[in-house]
């Protein structure tokens, strides 16, 4: 019989989107003729921009003749598609060389399989709440996690505690689900944290696009000394519409190394490197080929018009929430507008009171962690027509 990998017994059931599933199904059951508004989940709605479908054709073509098809790629992703997105970094002011940059199939996997890369024994340092994947993929690799709270006092901004040693730190910023974003004095504090504690600073970007405030920092990169401690995920995902088309990119600096206990020194972007050249054999060449058309000026204008619509639809939410002084975080530079329960309710509680008299589906800010058990996640995602609807009925019961 073999041994199975028993860190599997300490995750918790996924629970969150089942649950809300669950329930909603059995309310349209028992409730056929109600029309249910959904802002729950974080996926995109509008479809990839005419530029990259054009692309993605084109590259679908090319694998049809012998002249131009291409059998395995580099692993780490064609050239063609890492330099336009070296060049984007250089474009905000992040310098991000070309073999820095590893292209992948989402930062979803990017953020799990990069465990693979520190022991067991480490103190991961992880914000509550939290985008689950993070806090799951340690456990599923016996890892023990220390949590940082977010909450309304800090903003959902957790910032280092000099007392606490931390070898590992999961940032999000702008952050799913609390729509926080921080500013470059706040990650300079991190980086700096990092440094002294032999650290390094896993960042997720996957939200960069959506900051419109120019002095916002979009990359950790921004920051001096981030070269020396961070790896930043991102995404093409949220930004151009690739959730079903799964693009991504995972930067590791060539500075990041750090001493084996032998006193060898490890280089992560070779660790990475030589991880990645084992396990996966590289993102399709047709997807590749779409994800570099983003890059285009007509498809930047496009992305930037896609975000535009979901900042919109973020506006008509905290409108409304202004109104009835609710209060709330992110919305801004973030497609997540993450409030306070009205009344002191908990976040499961005011689930179903929405979906039960209004009929709108968010998400309970408990299924991000203990400090969400009284917040609620709604998302920008929907059209238009559906957000201002959903509002108007949650104003109903405010
Ligand atoms: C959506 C999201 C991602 C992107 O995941 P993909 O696998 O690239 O689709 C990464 N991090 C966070 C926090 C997200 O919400």
């Amino acid at each position: 019989m073999p041994r199975l990998n028993e860190n599997y017994l300490n995750i918790k059931e996924s629970y969150l989107f089942a649950e809300i599933s669950r329930r909603v199904s059995k309310y349209e059951e028992e409730n056929p003729d109600k029309k249910v508004i959904r802002l729950g989940i974080g996926d995109v709605t509008k479809p990839l921009s005419k530029n990259v479908v054009k692309a993605l054709k084109e590259g679908a073509e090319d694998q049809g003749s012998a002249e131009s098809f291409h059998g395995y790629g580099p692993e780490q992703g064609y050239p063609f598609l890492r330099d336009r997105v070296s060049e984007y970094y250089a474009a905000f002011g992040a310098q991000v060389d070309s073999d820095e940059i590893f292209i992948s199939d989402g930062a979803k996997s990017d953020t799990g399989n990069i465990t693979e890369l520190f022991d067991a024994d480490n103190v991961i340092l992880v914000p509550d709440p939290v985008y689950p994947v993070y806090v799951d993929t340690n456990i599923m690799s016996g890892k023990t996690i220390k949590y940082m709270s977010g909450n309304a006092e800090n903003g959902f901004l957790p910032m280092p505690d000099d007392s606490v040693h931390a070898d590992v730190i999961y940032l999000c910023s702008p952050n799913n689900p609390t729509g926080a974003v921080y500013n470059k004095e706040q990650l300079k504090v991190w980086v700096d944290y990092a440094l002294k504690n032999d650290a390094v600073i896993l960042f997720d970007a996957a939200y960069e696009a959506f900051i419109t405030d120019p002095e916002l920092p979009r990359s950790i990169f921004l920051i001096e000394g981030a070269r020396k401690c961070a790896i930043e995920f991102c995404s093409f995902s949220k930004t151009a519409g690739f959730t079903g088309t799964r693009c991504g990119y995972t930067v590791v600096p060539k500075e990041l190394c750090f001493k084996a206990t032998n006193g060898t020194e490890m280089s992560l972007h070779a660790m990475w490197f030589r991880r990645q050249s084992t396990k996966f054999n590289g993102t399709s060449y047709v997807v590749q080929r779409g994800a570099a058309e983003v890059f285009t000026e007509a498809g930047m204008a496009e992305c930037r018009e896609n975000i535009a619509y979901y900042q919109e639809n973020a506006r008509t939410i905290a409108e409304t929430l202004d109104k009835h002084n609710i209060r709330y975080f992110g919305g801004t530079h973030s497609p997540y507008i993450w409030f306070e329960c009205p009344n002191g309710m908990d976040s499961w509680g005011f689930f179903d009171k929405l979906l039960n008299e209004v009929q709108v589906v968010g998400t309970p800010g408990a299924g991000f962690g203990d400090n969400g058990k009284n917040f609620f996640r709604l998302t920008s995602f929907g059209s238009h027509e559906a957000t201002k609807e959903a509002m108007e009925r949650i104003e109903k019961i405010l």
